[in-house]
């Protein structure tokens, strides 16, 4: 008898285990897996172009593992337009010509410099970036921006290395979104399931995308008193150190350079032709013609913030009087939610793929949008950041 009910005990085991499994594969196939969602959605004809970049990222010149010609293949086979090196304390790529169009995708080289203030990014839109004097530089972006810089406070918060001192006013943008952080502020189990993941899944990291709540609170502060926009960045590495001698390339580049965009909205197409493509994507970085995108969880390309007056009509980092509509479209229809909000309230929302809201009341004005995807426990559904943009200036008449 006892033989008996051991081996149904077995049995009942056996199924509860490949109940367990089955139910782990599935549940986690919303959370990483890409949503192709685009045929029917209509975008205003406005004729702009948006371009996909990736910002801040290491190579073999200082703590990654690739160069520059790798990166730039893996981010071509993902469609990205360009990327912006940065690597610590040196332009060392720059001087030895690594600067230009690699793959189809443009290379263009900065520098992610370690101060007494925390770290911060560099790049310029100029050829003769290779020639600048970085002895003084942190001084000189005391009160106001430079023509000729584009610079960015990096992982404002990251315990090892915050930002400490926020006085410095010639600052373009804030990193709210820094890849490379996700990790460290998760759990174990949540690593344990990303590990997991990345054996079965594309896009393993997109368990990672926390809601940046500090860091958008402290950007909707700074905007308050002074234009500075927001970016996010992958801050990738590809190496892990486990012993000094020894070091892994994990997570890969393949799995980080599709984590974190920053997409640039533009009137003007990239002509191929370095010079004048580094002015056009400056030009969008520096203005907050720009936007985030978390995770890979849907091509945003297409997605349009508009402030439209009976005189005007606007896109993001620009200013708009009176009374406005606020219009916004995304190119994904399935379960995702859009806010629109001024400064740090949510004024409007709609979980479909368009919101319009008109107002009078002066503000900034930015919108994100929500994915909603199924995860575990209980196939819950989650609410993750996927677009962020920069903000419409509603000003007085
Ligand atoms: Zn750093
Ligand atoms: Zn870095």
């Amino acid at each position: 008898m006892s033989i008996f009910i051991n081996r149904i005990l077995k049995k009942l085991l056996v199924i509860f285990l490949i109940f367990v499994v089955i139910t782990f594969l599935f549940t986690f196939i919303d959370l990483y897996s890409f949503r192709y969602t685009k045929q029917d959605i209509k975008i205003p004809e406005d004729k702009l172009h948006d371009y996909t970049g990736l910002i801040h990222i290491h190579t073999k010149y200082s703590d990654g593992s690739g160069t520059p010609e790798e990166i730039a293949k893996i981010a071509h086979n993902l469609g990205i337009d360009f990327i912006l090196i940065s690597d610590h304390n040196t332009i060392q790529s720059l001087t030895e010509g690594k600067e230009g169009y690699s793959n189809n995708v443009l290379v263009m080289i900065g520098n992610e410099i370690s101060s007494e203030i925390g770290h911060y990014l560099v790049y310029s839109p100029s050829l003769d970036f290779k020639y600048s004097d970085f002895s003084n530089l942190l001084s000189r972006f005391k009160e106001n921006k430079l023509q000729d810089f584009y610079a960015v406070f990096c992982h404002p918060f990251l315990p090892k290395t915050p930002i400490k001192d926020w006085n410095y006013y010639g600052f373009d943008a804030l990193e709210i979104f820094n890849g490379d952080s996700q990790w460290r502020d998760d759990s174990f189990f949540e690593i344990f399931e990303v590990l997991v993941g990345s054996i079965i899944y594309k896009n393993p990291l997109n368990k990672l995308v926390d809601r940046p709540e500090k860091d958008i609170k402290k950007w909707c502060e700074l905007f308050k008193s002074r234009k500075i926009f927001q970016i996010g960045s992958v801050d990738a590495h590809s190496n892990i150190k486990i012993f000094p001698n020894f070091a892994i390339k994990f997570p890969g580049y393949d799995a980080t350079l599709r984590f974190v965009k920053t997409h640039i909205i533009t009137e003007e197409r990239l002509s191929g032709f370095i010079k004048e493509d580094k002015y056009i994507i400056f030009d969008c970085l520096k203005k907050g013609k720009c936007y985030t995108e978390l995770g890979n969880f849907s091509d945003p390309s297409g997605f349009m913030f508009r402030g439209i007056s009976n005189y005007d009509t606007v896109y993001s980092g620009e200013e708009i009087k009176g009374k406005t509509t606020f219009s916004i479209v995304v190119p994904d229809t399935t379960d995702i939610i859009i806010k629109l909000y001024n400064n740090d309230e949510i004024v409007c929302s709609s979980e479909n793929y368009k919101l319009e809201y008109t107002t009078a009341k002066l503000g900034e004005y930015w919108v994100e949008v929500i994915q909603v995807r199924k995860g575990l426990p209980f196939f819950q559904k989650n609410e993750i950041s996927w677009i962020i943009s920069n903000p419409i200036f509603l000003l007085k008449n």
